[in-house]
Formats: C-alpha cells, structure tokens, sequence
C-alpha cells in the first residue's frame, strides 16, 4: 500500500531547508484535532509523528517519505489557546508562507475533530489555501466518538458546507478503530498519480 513504506525524513524550523525535489501532501489542522494519529495510523501503527503536547516543540515541520520522491508533511498545528504571541505569529508566518508558495506541494489534508468540525479557523484556512487551486481532502477525525446517525449527519452537513468550495473532499476517520484509512489512501494516492 502506498503508505506502508513511509518513513520519517527530516524535520524543518526554516523555509530555506525545504526538500528541493519531490512532491508532497501536507496535513494540517487544529492542535489535538488527531493529526498525529491519523498520520500514525495510515503507516500502520509506526510511531511517526511523535505527539509532542509542547507548543514550543510543535513549530517545526516534519517529512516523511513514501518512496520516489514523494513526501508526508506534518505541519504544526494551530489554534493553541495557550501559545505566547509571538510563536504564534512565528506559525502563521510559516505555515502561510509554506502553503501560499511551495510549488512541490499537490495537495492538503485538513484534519478536524468530528465533534467540532468546521471552526472559524478551519475556515479561513480553506478560504485562504483553496484559490491555490490544489485540492483539500477533509478527514473529520476521532469518528469513533460519534455514534453511527451523528456520523451520518455530520458527515452530510460538512459536505454541505463544502460544497461552496470546489476542490474539496470529505470523509469520517478513526484512528482508534482503523475507519477511513482506504478512502484516504485512495484521495492521496490519486493526488500523486496525476
Ligand atoms: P494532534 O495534536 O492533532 O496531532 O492530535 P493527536 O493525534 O495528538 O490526538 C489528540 C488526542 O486525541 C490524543 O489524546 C489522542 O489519543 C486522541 N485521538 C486521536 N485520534 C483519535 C481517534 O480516532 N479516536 C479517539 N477516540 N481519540 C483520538
């Protein structure tokens, strides 16, 4: 599967570090919304993304590699209620730079929690990355916390919301019960063959 050959990289505190070659998926989303997880659980329980709660600790970006030349990008995540002003802004300040200009990047999954989806947020950040014009696949993470009618309802009134944006894609995930890895899987693997 595309996933099993995943590999930790390198780790990136500065733009000018960047990869030079490859192409990339980078997943985003709100601090403690599963990101780590998700990413763990699509390459098959590897401790990857090591879950560091530290906010200081969060501000770099982490590569994994998938093998011929294509890359995993784990970008800090945001909304710490928590984070001293400036390493805020020094998060914006690279994660907009990253998004708004990285040529080698073909797509973007955004991770929210599926108790608390679409926050402001999470908006802004799909007004903001869609008119890049590459696509957004969402994974409405921690599914499992739903029961199966408030999933179904969420799911329909997420994708909804989405429908004003083109580009944009929609899905239930779990980590903790393994839902949803190959519909993604299938989105990413899209994204690189094209
Ligand atoms: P991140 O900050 O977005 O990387 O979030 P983490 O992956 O560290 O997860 C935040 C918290 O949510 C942790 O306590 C996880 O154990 C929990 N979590 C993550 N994914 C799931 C899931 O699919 N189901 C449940 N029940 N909890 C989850």
């Amino acid at each position: 599967s595309l996933f099993s050959q995943l590999r930790f990289h390198t780790t990136v505190n500065e733009l000018h570090m960047l990869p030079q070659h490859g192409l990339e998926v980078a997943f985003v989303g709100r601090s403690n919304a599963g990101k780590s997880s998700a990413i763990n659980t699509l390459a098959n329980h590897v401790r990857l993304a090591f879950v560091s709660k530290t906010p200081g600790r969060t501000q770099h970006i982490n590569y994994f590699n998938l093998g011929d030349d294509r890359f995993l990008v784990d970008l800090p995540g945001y909304g710490y209620a928590q984070v001293p002003e400036a390493i805020r802004a020094h998060w914006q300040q690279l994660l907009g730079n990253y998004l708004a200009t990285r040529p080698n990047l073909i797509g973007l999954v955004l991770i929210m929690d599926s108790r608390h989806p679409l926050k402001p947020l999470d908006v802004n950040m799909l007004d903001w990355f869609l008119p890049t014009g590459k696509p957004v696949h969402v994974l409405l993470t921690k599914s499992d916390k739903l029961t199966r009618q408030e999933q179904t309802k969420t799911l329909a009134q997420v994708r909804g919301a989405l429908e004003q944006w083109p580009n944009c894609s929609v899905q239930l995930f779990s980590s903790l019960k393994k839902q949803g890895m190959e519909e993604t899987e299938t989105v990413i693997g899209n994204w690189f063959a094209q």
